[in-house]
């Protein structure tokens, strides 16, 4: 597997380049503002084919460029319980993203749920529901490489906020107690802000200091 991040946009969000390999297929991970010349670069660098975006959630900052990818032909893969935000996407805090000219939304070809599997090339990523950030809120776990891109549900220090529109903070400590006692502490993570590659077991004290 090959993980690729930058980091974009007002709230400074991480978007990611997944491949299974040089030269094989590829997925881009929340496409934050500004960051698809960034995308288009490291996709031309991997000689990656991109088979579709995935949101880890609907939030605008990580879906505000799917419509780029979307007008280029590519599916929109999102959370179905974020749905509405997918179709509409809502800066909802000004004094976080400012007020940015409308944001064309996209109509997912895929609605992702509990359970789901994302294929990508050779890569398998089970989805496990995580609510409390979002209502649809999703990490996708490779277990075979030991690596999960976790969204805003839990970051190298932290973990997502629970003051949002939509925001649940029981659903959210029940999200990481699930995360924490089913996800392996040596796999790595790719979050949606701040450092990534840090394992599960690195940020799980930092998390707890939140809950
Ligand atoms: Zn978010």
């Amino acid at each position: 597997m090959i993980i690729r991040g930058g980091t974009f946009g007002p709230v400074a969000t991480n978007t990611y380049v997944v491949a299974d390999k040089q030269g094989g297929e590829a997925i881009i991970v929340d496409p934050a503002a500004g960051g698809s010349q960034w995308v288009q670069e490291t996709l031309s660098r991997l000689d990656a084919t991109p088979i579709a975006v995935f949101d880890t959630h609907g939030h605008w900052d990580h879906v505000v460029e799917n419509h780029v990818w979307a007008d280029r032909g590519l599916p929109i893969w999102a959370p179905e319980a974020d749905l509405e935000w997918v179709r509409a996407p809502a800066p909802f805090n000004p004094a976080l993203f400012g007020n940015p000219p409308p944001t064309p939304g996209t109509e997912p070809a895929r609605l992702l749920n509990e359970g789901d599997t994302i294929e990508v090339g050779a890569l398998s990523f089970a989805i496990t529901a995580t609510p409390g950030h979002s209502p649809g809120c999703v990490v996708a776990y490779d277990a075979d490489h030991g690596e999960a891109l976790v969204g805003d549900l839990v970051f190298a220090q932290g973990i997502g906020r629970t003051d949002f529109p939509g925001s649940d903070p029981g659903a959210m400590i029940a999200s990481l107690e699930r995360v924490f006692a089913e996800i392996p502490g040596e796999t790595r993570i790719y979050p949606g802000h701040g450092p990534w590659g840090v394992t599960l077991a690195e940020a799980e004290p930092y998390a707890r200091m939140f809950f």
